[in-house]
């Protein structure tokens, strides 16, 4: 049976797997019926050192490739819990990786791998500029040993649970630069200590799933000049690896919710009997659930790809792209089976499969939109003209 099978990684699926266990639905579903954060199932994950997966050993993380973590990621979801609240480490902290200096790998790495600091925000989407990344306003200006950061940020996530945000601002106002993506850094902000100089102001979105999301204004944010990462103006080709990584992550994930979905679905649809048989014995019902299994499986062999050329340094754009893609979109269709098949129970809390549901939809949109993959694979895989 598909289920029983194993791989390579299977010693990392057992531990996260036994983790996840001590955190069962009734764990995730109250922290979702109460809009919390699951505290307690992050701080268990960064204790046995799943967080810092991705932390080079010699700055006291495991040192593992974007493969393992990617598996890590997957059996959250695949044991039914959500990674969007801890995901945002594993990706951001790769624009540190790649990126930042010696020193500042040395002041943040070894304490977000003890867990005595959390980097889980990234703050790239505005509210006025939205997918068109290159136009964003918020602005940094040098002045004296700071930079000084004006404009405001949308959707930004896990604000309140991280002391560190990564913010992408505008260096060279678009009109002065070669190409648009120039211009561009990134900045590490001290998320608290803005907050408490009023220079930093965080409102929280309420929103369809429970993810905790907000409004930042940047009001005169003073950043010293040591916490400019990588190259002043080369911001937007920073960031792109760890999206790359995030994209992958995300793949991941939802590769985790599709196996979650169709292990329910089966389950349900060979036990539940109308009409005198198990529902599961009708095409009508049977069919569906085959197609987005198959539709999980093709995303994962994406997945498995994508996920081999990051970690060979290889270019992976597409690939990373294509992989968040079917992968999102097979998550969606098992969602899609699973609660339909569920009938009425579907749609009963406790079942989880509305609460997974919902996360689920999350993926078509964040953290980059189905019609923004498709305009990318058009235009630097296929040669079309730019449509965007
Ligand atoms: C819960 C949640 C958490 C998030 N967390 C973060 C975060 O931590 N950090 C962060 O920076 N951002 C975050 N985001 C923002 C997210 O990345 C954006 O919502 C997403 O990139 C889409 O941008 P937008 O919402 O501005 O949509 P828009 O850019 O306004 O687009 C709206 C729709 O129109 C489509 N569209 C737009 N232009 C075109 C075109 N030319 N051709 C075809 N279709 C087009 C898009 O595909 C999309 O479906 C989060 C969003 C959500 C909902």
């Amino acid at each position: 049976m598909y289920d029983q099978r194993t791989d390579e990684y299977q010693d990392i699926r057992d531990a996260v797997r036994a983790l996840c266990a001590e955190f069962p639905d009734e764990y995730h579903r109250k922290i979702d019926h109460e809009r919390a954060y699951p505290e307690e199932f992050v701080e268990a994950l960064t204790r046995a050192g799943w967080m810092a997966a991705l932390i080079p050993e010699e700055y006291g993380g495991s040192g593992l490739g974007l493969t393992e973590a990617s598996v890590i990621m997957e059996e959250i979801n695949r044991s039914g819990g959500n990674s969007g609240a801890c995901h945002g480490q594993m990706y951001v902290i790769n624009t540190l990786i790649k990126h930042g200096s010696e020193e500042q790998k040395r002041k943040y790495l070894p304490r977000i791998a003890t867990g005595d600091l959390r980097l889980q925000s990234m703050a790239v989407t505005e509210p006025t500029t939205g997918s068109d990344t290159t136009k964003i306003k918020t602005n940094a200006v040098r002045k004296g040993e700071n930079w000084v950061i004006n404009g405001q940020k949308v959707w930004i996530s896990r604000v309140q649970h991280s002391d560190l945000i990564i913010v992408l601002a505008r260096t060279t106002p678009v009109d002065q630069v070669k190409k648009p993506s120039d211009g561009m850094s990134i900045f590490i902000v001290d998320a608290k200590e803005a907050q408490a100089k009023g220079q930093l102001v965080v409102k929280p979105i309420p929103n369809m799933v429970n993810h905790e999301t907000n409004e930042l204004f940047f009001d005169n944010l003073e950043v010293p000049a040591e916490n400019l990462i990588g190259t002043e103006g080369a911001g937007f080709k920073h960031l792109l690896s760890g999206l790359n990584a995030e994209r992958v992550l995300i793949a991941a994930e939802c590769i985790g919710d599709g196996y979650w979905f169709t292990d329910r679905v089966v389950k349900y649809t060979k036990e539940r009997v109308v009409f005198g048989r198990p529902i599961g014995a009708n095409q009508g019902v049977q069919f569906p659930i085959a197609e987005a299994f198959i539709e999980v499986e093709a995303a994962n062999l994406m997945r498995w790809q994508a996920c081999r050329l990051y970690d060979a340094d290889q270019p992976c754009g597409a690939e990373a792209n294509m992989a968040k893609y079917l992968a999102a979109k097979s998550s969606w269709e098992a969602a899609n089976a699973c609660i339909q098949f569920h009938g009425g129970f579907g749609f009963a809390n406790e079942y989880d499969v509305e609460r997974k549901f919902r996360e689920t939809r999350l993926y078509q949109v964040a953290p980059i939109s189905t019609n923004m993959i498709l305009g990318y694979i058009g235009q630097h895989v296929l040669g079309l003209p730019k449509s965007y």
